[in-house]
């Protein structure tokens, strides 16, 4: 079944684990063996391929780079100006895996249409193109408002103000506070661009505030729920709600730690926490439950979010095993309607409405 990502981390692959997508992925992985400067070495579950073989014909993409002033002990650079750099270094790639007939950017009505109807009707499967809507994860980039136009004439459709950590317009996961000027600003202008709000890392002050100085479009990218695993990295019933009322669809996450509770990073393994797809479906079905329909639903893994397979449901190998969640979903009793809106007709729906004249 055609399937949508609204979560994934290509271009910070390509150019940061130096993962040619293009290859397959046990290629990718037996070129890692033996390297140890990244906790994932060895364990990618996403490559092009595995995204057509996984009838995975559409994600949002992102770009990502922090800005940390000094005493911030996460990783980021040391300017906006040098962020920016780094986001436009991943947009470059984006653009070659273009021009090698590798992916499409989709950004209005038009590209979408045309690229549903590649991927339903046109040309063996193996052969299409992946499509990719741009996103940002935490806007430090954005050195000052004029950038976002850049950002929007290059393709940016998608935006959440805040990754991990104090950001320049928002804060993040494991931080606190709100907006501040800035922020509220950014708001302003995404709305006039009709750039996409990616509740998604937003602090619970943060989130707040943006839902409350922002009328355009919502989505929560890639987020499981507080009330099956405790974190302030997952939104609470309340948040849910208030999303769900603003018509948002959340993209359900397939990292470990988010899926099951008392996962300890670099110790916890998937098999003896009993992470599997099921625990992905338990966090959909409580959003459907509050929600009272299958609507606000989707995918939205972060697979190549800076994890591979030792910190991912055990019953996934690659992407490509996307194509076990509907069963999961009939076994609980969603109809095959819901099992389309869950793989793409919620997010579709969603950009459609966004995108309308
Ligand atoms: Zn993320």
């Amino acid at each position: 079944m055609f399937t949508i990502d609204a979560h994934l981390d290509l271009s910070m692959n390509a150019l940061e684990w130096n993962r040619d997508l293009r290859k397959p992925l046990s290629e990718i992985n037996r070129r890692e063996n033996g390297m140890v400067d990244k906790p994932d070495r060895g364990k990618a579950t996403v490559c092009i391929p595995e995204l057509r073989k996984g009838e995975v014909g559409l994600v949002v993409a992102t770009q990502i780079a922090r800005f940390v002033s000094e005493g911030n002990p996460l990783p980021g650079w040391h300017s906006p100006e040098q962020a920016w750099a780094q986001t436009q270094g991943q947009l470059a790639w984006y653009k070659a895996m273009e021009d090698a007939g590798e992916m499409v950017q989709i950004n209005d009505l038009e590209s979408l249409e045309k690229h549903l109807h590649l991927w339903l009707f046109e040309l063996p499967w193996s052969y299409k193109p992946i499509g990719y809507i741009l996103s940002l994860e935490g806007a430090d980039s954005i050195v000052n408002l004029s950038y976002l136009e850049k950002a929007y004439e290059n393709g940016l459709r998608a935006l959440g103000p805040a990754h991990y950590g104090p950001g320049r317009y928002a804060n993040g996961t494991d931080a606190t506070g709100g907006l501040g000027p800035n922020g509220k600003e950014l708001l302003k202008e995404m709305e006039r661009l009709n750039i996409i709000l990616d509740a998604t890392h937003l602090c619970d002050d943060s989130f707040w505030e943006a839902l409350a100085n922002y009328n355009g479009p919502v989505w929560a990218s890639h987020n499981n729920c507080r009330a099956l695993v405790n974190h302030n990295r997952q939104f609470s019933d309340d948040q849910l709600k208030a999303l769900i009322e603003r018509g948002a669809v959340i993209g359900g996450a397939l990292d470990a730690w988010m899926m099951v509770p008392n996962w300890e990073r670099g110790k916890s393994n998937p098999k003896e926490m009993d992470c599997n797809l099921e625990k992905m479906i338990d966090h959909m079905d409580h959003i459907c439950q509050l929600a009272g329909n299958a609507n606000h639903i989707g995918i939205g893994s972060d697979l190549d979010g800076a994890f591979g397979r030792e910190q991912c449901p055990y019953d996934l190998e690659t992407i490509g095993d996307f194509q076990k969640i509907p069963n999961l979903l009939t076994k609980r009793g969603y109809s095959p309607t819901d099992l389309k809106k869950v793989m793409h007709g919620n997010w579709l729906g969603f950009l459609k409405n966004a995108w309308k004249e």
